[in-house]
């Protein structure tokens, strides 16, 4: 669906940098190397097509993820100079930021004091007089400046100099780096802003011929300008007030297509394969509900009528399950997977560690307590005879339910139907690790799929990463929980601390001690690889555990738990602790996730300043999971600023959500924790969360065009889907 080229501007900076409409059909195009008229695959040229542009500087743009024209062309300024104003020398002050018209008179270069530096001294003049401009260490500019040449020049006058930051020469010049708005672009190592701002301006006469993903409806009713008008407008505007309209669009325009791509890609896995029908709940699930110690949350009992839902349909369930720390996630997995054993098909429980499958395991044995409902665990710590046998009796169908760890998703394990899998922890696997488990559906049948997380998405990260799966949120907690005391204290309260906590344990409670992770750049300047990380971090907990056995719990059992040990001796760990016969667990971040032991009130966590906020949290729901009060003790050396507002954050705020959305502002979409294995979508133009506004608006147009046609690929939308393909095809996201 070709759209009209969109009108060329006739004047201003664009304009200018483009030469005369008619000059550009032809000129600019005829000194590019682009021989023939560009058709919009001209956009998938690679760098190497511009003029200067060798290997070396298409190496340095590869790094910044520029490799086509048409990356070059989404590659839009972070900020502009106004440079609009020509102004006279005489007329400067001290320290003024300023452009000039000047003519060179002489030109010399010379030594610096310290000779190392070598700088250029030109005599140049304007109307107003003369003045000495400078250059830093560019002595060869000295010899493209002959007496008598134009320049224009930006910089700074210093003292009696005009110290250059940017030249041009009027003759042959175009003016775009000293006058106008000037554009500068995020620019890298090897590669100048204002090579950059060259490059912009030849793909600039590519802007015409680039696609218009939005129907022409809603951009109307939204009064957006039409991508080429914007992509011009937002390299080089004529004011800075087009500039920020310009990105809005181009923006709003990124976050569609992407949405557009996710919803395409969900339409896409439905209509692929059917999920097994498992009807409605029968009286063992009913049972089952009627019979747990408790009752569950409202917002659990809404999360099960959204799992039924699904399950009743016939496209295979794809939702993400939210919770909070302790709000009681394995019990809606376990109603799942009845939903399964009751239909007579089978259902998988996939955890990141043994530890934590161990510990499914016991829930299940728990929550499952008057039922016998065979289960096995699988695990690499699983004895082959055992394993034999699993396998055999999984493939026969016997096996009705399975909990374990990467293990399940090895070839030789084959199912007789399975028909509901949740994975624990989802972003700790892979996307082809959730894909194979996917995959070992019965017949063609895609297994119904529950992936359940306890680290907070904020709702930017999650509309992105995960605008293609349905989602649940548990907010509330079980009755009951009272919130976790939290102190980030210094070393002058380690006696105190130790105090606590032997005062609790008398109590007849049971404690943590978290280690600090190993910093990483200390670490690999001995040896790369997280490999010797995590060994580290085990030998420093293995040491701290005997220190304080000897010291400060002389009185107590003090277990250990880390990463590096056997698995046998982390299940002995895990279970003396769960049986309270040991009282302190000292332990690596390996406790972070899932262990549940209600009895344990206190956490107390060295080198709190290097875990990240969500991590924090995850330790700090460790504890406050029964009927008494629970503090964490967070020792910390913040170091810098950041850091100070980080812990600041997590001493004040206890519901999870919000902490991750001030982790998010605090350190950037990029920084945060596992955020790459969410599978972030890298956006070009959209800042999030500064853009959370158009994201939701993206989110909502995309959902209502495609109720409206029935689908994105109806012809009225044009070439909508196929340009969303184009820009994030390759993302990959929770299992096809
Ligand atoms: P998480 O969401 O962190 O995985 P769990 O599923 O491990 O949480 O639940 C934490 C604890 O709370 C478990 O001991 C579980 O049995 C218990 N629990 C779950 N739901 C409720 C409820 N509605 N009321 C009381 N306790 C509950
Ligand atoms: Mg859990």
């Amino acid at each position: 669906m070709a759209t009209a080229p969109a009108p060329i501007p006739r004047s201003g900076p664009v304009a200018r940098a483009l030469g005369s409409p008619e000059a550009l059909a032809l000129g600019d195009l005829r000194r590019a190397p682009l021989r023939s008229r560009p058709q919009p695959s001209r956009l998938d040229a690679p760098i190497t097509a511009l003029r200067g542009a060798g290997p070396r500087l298409s190496a340095a743009a590869a790094e910044l993820h520029l490799s086509t024209l048409g990356d070059l062309l989404l590659h839009v300024p972070h900020r502009y100079l106004d440079r609009s104003e020509i102004r006279e020398l005489a007329g400067l002050r001290t320290g003024e930021q300023a452009t000039v018209e000047v003519e060179v008179r002489s030109v010399r270069v010379r030594p610096t004091r310290k000779r190392r530096l070598r700088i250029v001294e030109a005599g140049v003049a304007d109307r107003s007089g003369p003045m000495t401009a400078i250059w830093f260490n560019q002595a060869w500019i000295a010899d493209r400046l002959a007496p008598g040449t134009r320049l224009l020049l930006s910089g700074k006058l210093e003292r009696d100099r005009f110290r250059v930051a940017e030249y041009e020469f009027v003759e042959g010049g175009s003016g775009r780096h000293t006058t106008g708005i000037v554009p500068v672009h995020p620019a890298g190592e090897g590669l100048t802003p204002k090579r950059i701002r060259d490059w912009a301006s030849q793909v600039g006469s590519l802007a015409r011929h680039a696609i218009e993903p939005l129907p022409a409806e809603l951009r109307a009713r939204r009064r957006l300008a039409g991508a080429a008008d914007a992509l011009a407008a937002v390299h080089f505007p004529e004011q800075l007030g087009d500039a920020e309209r310009a990105r809005e669009r181009l923006a709003f325009e990124e976050l569609f297509l992407h949405q557009a791509a996710l919803a395409a890609r969900r339409q896409g896995r439905r209509a692929r394969r059917p999920g097994v029908d498992l009807g409605s709940p029968g009286e063992l699930v009913a049972d089952w509900l009627g019979s747990l110690p408790f009752e569950l949350t409202g917002d659990q009992r809404a999360a099960v009528e959204e799992i039924d839902g699904d399950l009743a349909r016939p496209e295979p369930m794809q939702r993400l399950l939210m919770g909070e720390v302790g709000s009681g996630k394995t019990v809606l997995a376990l109603f799942a997977m009845l939903r399964a054993v009751e239909s007579g098909y089978q259902a998988a429980l996939m955890a990141p560690t043994e530890t934590l499958a161990d510990q499914h395991a016991a829930t299940l044995d728990r929550l499952l307590a008057q039922r016998p409902l065979p289960f096995a665990l699988l695990t690499s710590a699983t004895p082959a005879a055992r394993r034999r046998e699993a396998l055999a009796r999984l493939a026969s169908g016997e096996l009705r339910v399975v909990v374990g760890t990467h293990a399940l998703i090895e070839p030789e394990v084959a199912f007789r139907g399975l028909a509901v899998c949740v994975v624990d922890e989802q972003h700790r696997f892979g996307v082809e690790q959730r894909a194979a488990l996917d995959a070992k559906g019965p017949d063609g049948a895609a297994p119904h799929a529950l992936h359940m997380t306890a680290t907070p998405i904020p709702r930017t990260l999650s509309l992105t990463a995960y605008g293609d799966l349905d989602a649940t949120v548990l907010h509330e907690l079980p009755a009951g929980r009272e919130p976790v005391d939290t102190w980030v204290v210094g070393e002058e309260k380690r006696a105190g601390a130790y105090e606590f906590i032997r005062a609790r344990l008398r109590e007849g409670r049971q404690a943590y001690v978290v280690c600090p992770l190993v910093e990483q750049r200390a670490a690999s300047e001995r040896s790369p690889g997280p490999a010797r990380w995590r060994k580290l971090e085990a030998k420093a907990a293995a040491e701290e555990a005997e220190r304080l056995r000897a010291t400060e719990f002389a009185d107590f059992e003090v277990g250990l738990l880390h990463g590096q040990m056997p698995a046998r001796e982390k299940q002995r760990a895990m279970k003396g602790f769960a049986s309270g016969a040991t009282h302190v667990l000292v332990a690596t971040s390996v406790i972070e996730v899932g262990i549940d032991v209600a009895n344990a009130t206190v956490i107390l966590v060295e080198g709190a300043e290097r875990y990240g906020l969500s991590q924090l949290h995850q330790l700090r729901g460790r504890v406050g999971r029964g009927e008494h009060a629970s503090q964490c003790i967070l020792f910390a050396d913040p170091g810098s600023e950041l850091a100070r507002r980080r812990l600041s954050a997590i001493e004040q705020e206890r519901d999870g959500f919000r902490l991750a959305e001030v982790d998010l502002a605090l350190r950037g979409e990029g920084e945060i924790l596992g955020t790459r294995q969410h599978g972030l979508p890298r956006f070009r133009i959209a800042e999030l969360p500064d853009d959370l506004a158009l994201l939701t608006d993206a989110r909502r147009e995309v959902i209502a065009l495609r109720d409206r046609y029935g689908s994105l690929e109806a012809p009225e939308l044009g070439p909508l889907l196929d340009a969303a393909r184009r820009r994030f095809g390759d993302e990959r996201v929770i299992p096809a």
